[in-house]
């Protein structure tokens, strides 16, 4: 799960990590009274979107008095960001960030994730900070620093000293920096987070280490434990067949392209997408309607495929091990009959009752276009969407 970047900074601030003063404002006369409050010669207004790069796209700005920040406010507030993290539809900015502005001497990078290679919580830094890092990775990968975290003693602060050192921090600020990377590794730890970034994080011209934006990501897995965190999900900043997938257990991602999938087991359902590719389709969609699918589940999960306007097909690709095919069938004919479908449909069972399953397809008296094999079935939905 993600949060807005004033959320991350109040949460980081609980552990010691020191960030500017800010307020949150949902509206222009909010932002102006934030301000006014915070009462510092400039004030940076900035929009809160679940994505990166705002300031490139104009949603960072520097206003030198309460005129200005009501300008900016007026503009930023109710604008569609489009940043390249945001796809080309952008984001609609609904809340700002009123916060101080900060005397920045240098910015520099600072990361924690949890690396697969060497399955530690890994903290990265660089001096090439406030630029987007994966261009750095890219480019000058000598230029990022990485400390592995052993995990039965935490991170040690010779681990922060030496990274604070790799990164050029000023020799006199070098504590500062490791005791902020102590806080930042807490808090990352203590929330169960999957990324906690900072970039920018600065030195300030009177000798301060903070951080300029902070973006956390926590591991869904361990939400249950962090009721704080919870409260901080922002379902404007969800897609809403995601949200209504995740009421029914369905797991779902939802695409580009116009074919929907129903697949059970997240293997199935990769591999579904992928000979879609081959064949030359676009999967809409990545949906894992689980083991223990009920007929109910498999009819909000074609609720959800349909109201996708961009489906054009749906390709069901079920293989019944401890799912029957005969529950998948009759979910599929109650769904289809529920909501009138009438795009094309191409149903690919195999294992469990499959017999009884395609029975029941065959005689449901629907234009349903059964399958042999997963090849046969990708083949057929494509064919038939185009
Ligand atoms: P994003 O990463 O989405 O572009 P940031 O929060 O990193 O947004 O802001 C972009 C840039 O704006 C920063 O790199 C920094 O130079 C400047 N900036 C952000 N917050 C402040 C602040 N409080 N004071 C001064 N400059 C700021
Ligand atoms: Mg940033």
């Amino acid at each position: 799960m993600n949060i807005h970047e004033y959320q991350g900074k109040q949460v980081l601030k609980q552990y010691g990590v020191a960030v500017p003063n800010g307020k949150v404002a949902y509206t222009v006369e909010e932002a102006v009274e934030a301000a006014k409050s915070l009462n510092s010669q400039v004030t940076v207004v900035k929009a809160q979107i679940h994505a990166g790069g705002r300031g490139k796209a104009g949603g960072v700005k520097v206003a030198k008095n309460l005129d200005e920040v009501r300008a900016y406010a007026e503009e930023i507030l109710g604008k569609v960001l489009v940043t390249h993290q945001t796809g080309p539809e952008g984001k609609q900015v609904k809340r700002l960030l009123i916060e101080e502005g900060c005397d920045i001497r240098k910015e520099y990078y600072v990361g924690v994730v949890v690396d697969r290679a060497t399955g530690c919580v890994v903290m990265m830094g660089s001096e090439e900070g406030g630029t987007e890092i994966e261009e750095v990775a890219a480019a000058t990968p000598e230029k990022i620093f990485k400390e592995v975290v052993d995990p039965a003693v935490g991170l040690q602060v010779f681990q922060a000293r030496r990274l604070a050192y790799a990164i050029n921090i000023p020799k006199e600020l070098v504590n500062k920096a490791a005791q902020f990377m102590m806080a930042l590794y807490t808090a990352f730890v203590d929330k169960d987070c999957s990324i906690a970034e900072i970039n920018p994080l600065v030195v300030t011209g009177d000798g301060n280490v903070m951080a300029l934006d902070a973006k956390l990501n926590f591991d869904s897995n361990a939400l249950f434990r962090h009721k704080d965190i919870q409260e901080l999900r922002d379902l404007d900043e969800e897609d809403e067949k995601e949200i209504e997938a995740s009421k029914y257990d369905l797991s779902y991602v939802a695409l580009d392209g116009n074919i929907g999938c129903m697949v059970n087991g997240a293997g199935l359902a990769m591999a579904t997408m992928d000979i879609i590719k081959h064949y030359g389709g676009d999967p809409a969609n990545f949906l894992d309607v689980g083991g223990g699918a009920t007929t109910e589940k498999v009819t909000e999960a074609f609720k959800i495929i349909l109201s996708d306007k961009q489906v054009k097909g749906i390709f069901v690709n079920i293989f019944g091990g401890i799912m029957r095919c005969d529950v998948i069938a009759e979910g599929v004919v109650e769904a289809a009959k529920q909501l009138g479908l009438t795009r094309p449909l191409v149903v690919r069972l195999e294992g469990t009752n499959v017999d009884l399953g395609k029975k029941i397809l065959a005689e449901s008296g629907l234009n349903i276009v059964p399958a042999d094999s997963m090849a046969d079935g990708a083949q057929k939905i494509v064919s038939l969407v185009k």
